[in-house]
């Protein structure tokens, strides 16, 4: 039975040089991997009774369905710090958006369904690898209660696409509150259309921040306001858990606080905070502890393309975006310190909350110990007659530095913060019930990604569906000898990640 999806296209009612209108391009051989009924359901239609050669064909353009408006929308942005005028979907087409059951716009778009105006030197084509660390990433942050956009569906193209090595094609279909970036008000900018300014940022305020009341003459600044408040909330999530995003260009920020493009993105497994997966990232640009600054250093650009909009002089305009731009560091380090603390069981903040964070994470940072199952292992201390073997375990891993004094200054941290917890927290029951709602026993490891990855090109797809099946409940309890759960032994350990575009 063929599918019916009520789409819209809220993008294409704006000017034509938003975008580019353009079809998919057809591919030789769809075959469906993986399609989310579920997402589809929360989206308002039903996939279910369709079947998986006709969700193939539409979920790798080859069908295009009745309503859908395909385009490839513009935007700019500053790739590590450059700023590149001309950027756009290069290999993703938006398929149109629709209302979803609780009322919400949301966009459904393919990745790496062929060539656009805005391919540059690029083949619009996505290998199999990026596609579903897409899917697994993707579902996984939404799992981990990050705000992120969606996995739809990943199909095969049955096509090979040439990177370092010939690889099996595929295209991924993402799902996102809107595929706005700090780029897309970039593009208007840098050629000076005031007018199409306007237009985004009206488009941005009525789609994401309806609650701003669009006759005040500040609601652009509002508007600026509540992204960066967004952004610095988003952040701190992806901070609490030990998410790399890898290349927070500005054309892979929101404007709705979405996280947006998994590339070479991974989580960390031995705490360090100069961290770095990226095989393209060199100097370490988007290091783990960097991403609260570079995304203030993402919404400054931001903030430089609607000066214009903001009430008052340029002088004033300036004042008011420098004055939100330095308390985005303010809301950042207020809402990763409040997750810190819910990791640490606390219900709330007190004086010396941020030297604890800080010197907990220096012993973390000092030993190389892994920075997931240690919080989980904590969340069973948090009474202090509780047995520590098994968190003092995580010492005796191959890789990690073990000292005496380490061992001396971690249980001296311990009893320091038991003692604390005790003193402030009545119910430790509650407390731990805290802890372990803020720090997953499972994370997508990179090395379980990669995994899932081989495994498919060979493939397999088991390994992928089991990856994902899991990473579905993070929170739950689990075996402390899950395979999923375990860090990386030295010789699984994957340092680099490639984008692989
Ligand atoms: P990303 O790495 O996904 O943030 O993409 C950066 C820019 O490169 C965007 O404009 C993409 O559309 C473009 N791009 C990435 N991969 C391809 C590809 N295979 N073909 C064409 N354009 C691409
Ligand atoms: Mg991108």
């Amino acid at each position: 039975m063929t599918l019916h999806i009520p789409f819209s296209n809220a993008y294409a009612q704006l000017p034509g040089h938003f975008y580019a209108q353009v079809l998919p391009g057809k591919v030789k051989q769809p075959a469906l991997i993986r399609f989310n009924h579920q997402l589809a359901a929360e989206l308002g239609f039903d996939s279910t009774q369709t079947d998986a050669q006709t969700l193939a064909d539409i979920f790798t353009g080859n069908t295009i369905l009745d309503e859908s408006e395909p385009l490839a929308m513009a935007y700019s942005g500053h790739q590590f710090g450059q700023l590149n005028p001309q950027l756009g979907d290069g290999r993703a087409i938006l398929l149109g958006d629709l209302l979803d059951t609780t009322g919400q716009r949301k966009d459904i778009q393919l990745k790496g369904a062929g060539t656009t105006p805005f391919s540059r030197m690029g083949d619009g084509r996505c290998p199999l690898g990026p596609a579903l660390r897409e899917y697994i990433l993707c579902e996984a942050m939404h799992a981990l209660g990050v705000p992120t956009t969606r996995a739809l569906a990943v199909a095969s193209t049955g096509e090979r696409v040439v990177r370092d090595r010939l690889e099996p094609g595929a295209v991924f279909t993402r799902v996102a509150s809107s595929h706005i970036r700090v780029g897309t008000f970039q593009y208007f900018a840098l050629r000076r259309d005031a007018e199409a300014l306007t237009l985004l940022a009206d488009h941005v305020l009525e789609r994401h921040y309806p609650h701003i009341d669009t006759s005040a003459d500040d609601k652009y600044l509002q508007m600026f306001k509540a992204i960066c408040q967004r952004q610095a909330e988003l952040i701190a999530l992806w901070m609490n858990i030990g998410f790399i995003h890898g290349v927070m260009n500005t054309d892979n920020m929101t404007a709705s606080g979405e996280t947006i493009d998994y590339g070479p993105c991974a989580f960390i497994d031995a705490f360090h905070r100069e961290t770095v997966f990226s095989s393209i990232d060199r100097n370490g640009r988007y290091a783990y502890i960097n991403q609260p600054a570079i995304a203030q250093w993402n919404l400054a650009r931001l903030a430089e393309t609607l000066l214009s909009l903001f009430p008052g002089d340029e002088k004033q305009s300036v004042e008011q975006a420098t004055d939100i731009l330095q308390d985005f560091a303010q809301w950042h380090q207020d809402a990763w310190l409040d997750g810190f603390n819910r990791k640490l069981g606390f219900a709330s903040s007190a004086e010396n909350d941020k030297e604890r964070a800080e010197a907990l994470l220096d012993l973390l940072q000092q030993g190389g110990i892994d920075f997931t199952l240690f919080f989980r292992r904590l969340s069973d201390l948090a009474d202090k007659e509780a047995d520590r073997s098994a968190l003092l375990a995580l010492l005796d891993y191959p890789e990690v530095r073990k000292t005496s004094l380490l061992q001396q200054n971690l249980n001296d941290w311990l009893d320091n913060w038991q003692q604390d917890l005790a003193h402030r927290e009545s119910d430790l029951h509650a407390a731990q019930q805290r802890m372990k709602a803020a720090s997953p026993a499972l994370i997508p490891r990179n090395h379980n990604v990669q995994a899932a990855i081989r495994a498919a090109e060979e493939g397999d797809f088991s390994v992928f569906e089991n990856l994902l099946s899991a990473l579905q409940q993070p929170f739950a309890d689990i075996a402390d000898d899950h395979p999923l759960s375990t860090p990386p032994t030295p010789q699984q350990q994957v340092l680099k990640t490639f984008c692989g575009t």
